[in-house]
């Protein structure tokens, strides 16, 4: 495989990368029944560091919630295996991708007495729209897929079986030659991205849609709210955006722990402000840049050193 790891913790235990297998009657292979978490360890001036660690497991278990998934596994169980699967593979800057998810039993819709599974990889893993896009940003589209409301599948909570959508919004934009796309929610408002949270710029104030706009809460999303309070600016954080606002915008940008802090340039080819990476863009994501590589020091809080 060509992911340079040898290891995976599957279950308790730590098992070869080519034995984390599962059955093909996996429940959640069917019907889109787990939960997961993405999560980035920083190669910080102090050391390799998970940044919102903790977040990140109370919303996994969060995410288990509405789906009575026992996870089975303590916060602290599941922290102990990741510090050590980082350790074992010598990981320094990479990814983290918890889940958790109904196994392999029974095939009914109801889970029954199907067992809870739990995995944890990582991975080194570049940030997720390209170097490049960081810099001079992204060109996206508009999707003609609606993203589900919260009282279709919940959407605070982050569960395998959402990502269709997901993966609809974004193969669409790309198709197109997009880079990604804006979801809008049922009310024909911006949501989100597929896997991104967005933030809007406009005479000198922030804005990003909150969760009855049918979004996830992304951990990133809080992060830029708090740094950017710090800068100075207001930030509206239940922002209702209509669509034609995106394209009036000062400057548009995506948050995710994959995606970091990227910029969105244009928006069904129609360019955003100057259609380049905007000035309060800039300096938010340096501030985001410097605070996950530790050349700052505040919020040291948010760091869970290997
Ligand atoms: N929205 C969706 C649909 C996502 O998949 C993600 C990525 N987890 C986000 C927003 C951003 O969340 P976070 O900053 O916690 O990664």
């Amino acid at each position: 495989h060509e992911m340079d790891v040898d290891t995976i913790w599957l279950n308790g235990e730590f098992v070869d990368w080519e034995d984390a297998t599962t059955h093909v009657l996996t429940h959640a292979l069917h019907y889109g029944t787990g939960v997961f978490e993405g999560v980035r360890c920083y190669d910080t001036e102090n050391g390799p560091a998970i940044f919102r660690w903790d977040e990140h497991l109370d919303r996994l278990y969060d995410s288990a919630k509405p789906y009575e998934l026992d996870i089975g596994h303590s916060h602290e169980e599941l922290s102990e295996a990741t510090l050590e699967l980082l350790r074992r593979e010598g990981l320094e800057s990479c990814y983290i991708r918890p889940i958790a998810y109904y196994g392999y039993h029974s095939l009914g819709v109801s889970p029954g007495d199907c067992p809870t599974d739990v995995a944890i990889a990582a991975w080194p893993w570049g940030t997720y729209l390209g170097e490049e896009a960081l810099e001079n940003g992204v060109d996206v589209m508009v999707s003609s897929w609606r993203k589900h409301a919260s009282s279709q599948i919940p959407t605070n909570v982050k569960t395998t079986g959402l990502y269709v959508n997901s993966m609809l919004a974004g193969e669409e934009a790309r198709r197109n030659g997009y880079v990604e796309a804006i979801v809008l929610n049922k009310e024909g408002n911006v949501a989100e991205g597929p896997g991104e949270n967005l933030f809007m710029v406009n005479d000198g104030e922030i804005f990003t849609t909150g969760p009855a706009q049918s979004i996830l809460e992304g951990i990133t999303r809080d992060t830029v709210i708090t740094l950017a309070e710090e800068l100075g600016y207001t930030v509206h954080d239940e922002a209702v955006i209509s669509r034609g606002q995106l394209y009036t915008a000062d400057e548009l940008f995506f948050t995710g722990s994959a995606a970091e802090v990227t910029p969105i340039r244009k928006v069904d080819n129609v360019e955003i402000g100057a259609g380049t990476r905007g000035p309060v863009t800039e300096e938010i994501q340096g501030a985001f840049f410097d605070l996950v590589e530790r050349k700052t020091d505040a919020h040291d809080d948010w760091f869970t050193y290997v």
